[in-house]
């Protein structure tokens, strides 16, 4: 027998005396019967649509519309490529145009803030805009920049197959929901995004200027949380676990 069947083999050995031991301490405590739950392979069933990589790549050193002149950098988005959650935003502001990265200003940061009350982190979730160039001197993306880049914003949320999508601010929530109705009519409540529920709600850059509203963002974000949370119980309980056995103490 060769060294790696005979580790193998130990390993096993050991596998089996955990699980011998594991068994005796629940029969102490009185417990009957054991379900065995076997975990299945984390991930989503083959996809049909272009990996993130690949979007980006199809991107290039994008010059579609006329926003292409003024940026420093392409903001394409960050986060979890297989994110249950996404989070859109508008454009890119001077910050996010140095570094490349969505959301890192004050409302950036005020974003994270908010994320981390969810009881989740930046790296789990991901995050992008409706136009990846920042827009001179900040002003809203116009409509035929929006149009030129939303193909992209498509192919990443085909890609990535969110459970959830969260719009911020009008912009978003308009471009996404093809509506022209205000922010403050859509916020509160989910509609439906190609089957996607989405929940648009204040962009935290209008909080920074409008503080009083951080309540009315804390409420949908509760919202967001016990709905993502849900699914992640379901997901597990109907997909994530099988029992494969069950097995009657001795
Ligand atoms: S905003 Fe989008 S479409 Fe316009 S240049 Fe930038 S990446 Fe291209």
């Amino acid at each position: 027998m060769d060294e790696t069947a005979h580790s193998e083999i130990n390993e096993l050995r050991d596998l089996i005396g955990q699980t011998r031991a594991h068994m005796r301490r629940q029969q102490l405590l009185g417990v009957e019967r054991l379900h065995v739950a076997w975990p299945e392979r984390q991930g989503k069933s083959p996809e049909p649509f272009l990996p993130l990589t690949h979007v980006r790549q199809a991107l290039g050193e994008c010059a579609r519309c006329k926003l292409h002149t003024g940026r420093k950098t392409i903001v394409f988005g960050v986060g979890d490529p297989q994110a249950w959650l996404v989070f859109v935003g508008e454009a890119p502001g001077a910050d996010e145009d140095q570094q490349g990265e969505p959301f890192v200003g004050k409302a950036g940061q005020l974003l994270t803030r908010i994320i981390e009350a969810m009881k989740l982190t930046r790296e789990q979730v991901y995050i992008c805009n409706i136009v990846k160039c920042r827009p001179p001197a900040n002003r809203n993306p116009e409509p035929d920049e929006i149009a030129a880049c939303e193909p992209f914003l498509i192919a990443q949320l085909q890609a990535i197959q969110p459970k959830l999508i969260c719009a911020l601010g009008t912009f978003a929530a308009q471009t996404l929901l093809r509506t022209k109705e205000p922010i403050s009519k859509l916020r509160g409540r989910f509609h439906d995004y190609h089957g996607i529920p989405i929940l648009p709600t204040f962009h935290p850059a209008y909080l920074l200027r409008n503080p009083h509203e951080k309540k009315t963002v804390w409420e949908d974000m509760k919202l967001l949380q016990r709905t993502y949370e849900t699914l992640i119980a379901t997901q597990r309980l109907t997909h994530n676990t099988r029992i494969v056995a069950t097995i009657d103490l001795p």
